[in-house]
């Protein structure tokens, strides 16, 4: 046997249990219905056989007992094979349906994030005018408010520095 022949057996077998999955899936749905619905028949005849001999104030007789309890067995079971049934379904639908929602959110969130984060880095750049106290921008150079000088221009290259600067930012002589 020769490689592509092997190749095609296996994707053969694969489809094939895929199908036997499938076809499972299938019987187990159609188990659970018929499983399900012989189950509810067969409880509300026991329930309403139960509820008219109660009105009756009479015994309730075997038979509503021997409806009621495989009635219920069988919902029981129809439904847990309902469960196993669709459960690839509700999980590929998770999947499928979530992923794109949390993507989309994030998307609209990240705008919001960049925002707080201009803000944080903008408060950053206030600084306050050492004469009066009113909040003013890093490289404005005279207050808005009082009009004061906010830098130190160096007596040697008259660059102007930092108003809290030690020493001149271009030629390092002391202010
Ligand atoms: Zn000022
Ligand atoms: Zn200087």
């Amino acid at each position: 046997m020769n490689e592509y022949e092997k190749n095609k057996l296996k994707e053969e077998r694969m489809r094939n249990s895929k199908l036997a999955h499938y076809k499972n899936k299938k019987l187990l749905k159609i188990l659970g219905f018929v499983f399900l619905i012989i189950g509810i028949i067969l409880a509300l005849i026991g329930l309403i056989s139960f509820g008219i001999s109660f009105n009756n104030m009479s015994m309730p007789n075997f038979f509503t007992f021997f409806l009621l309890f495989p009635g219920f067995i069988l919902i029981g079971i129809g439904t847990t094979l309902l469960r196993f049934g669709y459960m690839k379904e509700v999980g590929g639908y998770i999947k499928n349906e979530s992923i794109p929602i949390i993507n989309e959110a994030s998307e609209e969130i990240k705008p919001a994030i960049k925002n707080i984060k201009e803000v944080i880095v903008k408060e950053e750049d206030k600084i306050y005018c050492p004469y009066c106290n009113n909040e003013i921008d890093k490289d404005s150079l005279y207050c808005p408010k009082c009009g004061k000088e906010l830098f130190k221009e160096c007596p040697s290259c008259h660059e102007k520095n930092d108003i809290d600067s030690i020493y001149c930012d271009k030629c390092g002589t002391k202010l």
